[in-house]
């Protein structure tokens, strides 16, 4: 079977290793004219000229970013299978949309309101009272297009630096941390869940994330799988889902899905029965679903910008390196290392140890460190 791909970063890269013991084929489309994943065929079209070449070399299509015009996938729909379909796509290009589905499927949000203009922006943070965070409605990932309101009279600066025509003003979150649910959905409509992951995030970039989350009640695990259960099956969903959670005093609060394989399950490569990359591809292709369980304790960080001593870290017994052969440049996803323990407490030490050969990453601090 010959899967096509839209985009070609390391996520269709990592798509394309899960897939290969498959005996699965990779076609990739790049619209960016800098494509990265470096194996399998690649088209690059920034003009959109050879979509139907694409088409013709592949049985099924999927893709690895979200951030791709609604049109070109449900052109695509219309002549091959595309997992998962347009909709998602289009529910996660648009925060209010996106928080409106959550909304209608009892998946709670922080408050919310739209704003067009400066004026509603600081009658919504009047309304919802601050502090509150604005983003652009659309068009925005990692932090990027967002402000923080700490008084109302905040509002003409941050519209004035976001530069976008509407915003979702949210009501600011005083969370514990941040976690995410990562499911995969069969044609089938079988269902797994992945255990909830830890994320911590430094300049808007994921950095570090522990799974299984540690210290996570039993019913928090349960109510992100009701949560993300629930959006699999309004949206027909075939393949990988990730939700991207607050965990607060008072329970869950959802803040984006990503309708893709996603950075904080990259530790399911060494660190679970199947990846997630696997699962999707045997959920894409029509197969049955792969094991979900952990193998022990993990530990993903990011290689953000510089390499670091890769030398040194590929010494280290419990260290799993993947790189993505991309160039040095700060803020740059350059590739990451899994880190496997049988404890909480021997990974941390062995998430330190790696970690002194990245000088550029930041501290590791996790509900696993003392806070300073
Ligand atoms: P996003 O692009 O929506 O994922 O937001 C990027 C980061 O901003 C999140 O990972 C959080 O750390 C922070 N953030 C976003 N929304 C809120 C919120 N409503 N309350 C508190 N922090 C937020």
């Amino acid at each position: 079977m010959r899967i096509g791909v839209l985009g070609a970063g390391q996520l269709g890269r990592m798509l394309a290793l899960a897939g290969y013991p498959l005996a699965k084929t990779f076609v990739f489309y790049d619209m960016s004219g800098s494509p990265s994943a470096g194996l399998g065929e690649v088209i690059i079209d920034r003009d959109g000229q050879y979509l139907d070449d694409f088409l013709s070399r592949v049985d099924r299509v999927t893709y690895e970013f979200e951030h791709l015009p609604v049109e070109v996938a449900e052109k695509i729909a219309t002549c091959k299978p595309v997992h998962p379909c347009p909709r998602a796509l289009q529910v996660c290009q648009n925060r209010e949309a996106e928080k409106t589905l959550f909304g209608q499927l009892g998946i709670p949000t922080p408050e919310w309101q739209i704003a067009d203009s400066a004026e509603s922006l600081r009658e919504a943070a009047e309304a919802l009272g601050c502090p509150v965070v604005a983003k652009s409605n659309t068009e925005g990932y990692d932090g990027k297009g967002q402000a923080v309101l700490r008084t109302p009279e905040d509002a003409e600066a941050a519209w004035n630096s976001i530069g976008h025509p509407r915003l979702i003003v949210e009501k600011f979150v005083d969370f514990h941390r941040e976690v995410s649910i990562i499911a995969v959905r069969g044609e089938d409509g079988a269902l797994a869940f992945y255990p909830m992951a830890e994320n911590t995030h430094h300049e808007g970039i994921l950095r570090y994330s522990i799974a299984p989350a540690p210290k996570l009640e039993m019913h928090v695990q349960e109510d992100a799988e009701r949560y993300i259960k629930a959006l699999l099956n309004e949206l027909n969903y075939v393949g990988v889902l990730t939700l991207e959670l607050f965990e607060t005093a008072d329970g869950l609060v959802a803040n984006e899905m990503a309708p893709r394989v996603h950075n904080s399950g990259h530790w399911t490569i060494e660190g679970a029965m199947t990846s997630q990359f696997e699962n999707h591809i045997r959920a894409v292709s029509g197969h049955p679903l792969g094991n979900v369980a952990p193998r022990g304790f993990s530990c993903m960080i990011n290689i953000i910008g510089e390499h670091g001593d890769v030398e040194r870290m590929l010494e280290l017994p419990y260290a799993h390196v993947h790189l993505y052969n991309k160039g040095e440049r700060p803020g740059r996803k350059l590739g990451h290392v899994n880190i496997l323990a049988d404890s909480y407490d021997e990974l941390v030490w062995r998430v330190k140890n790696c970690a002194q050969f990245l000088p550029g990453s930041p501290e590791f601090k996790s509900s696993l460190t003392p806070r300073g």
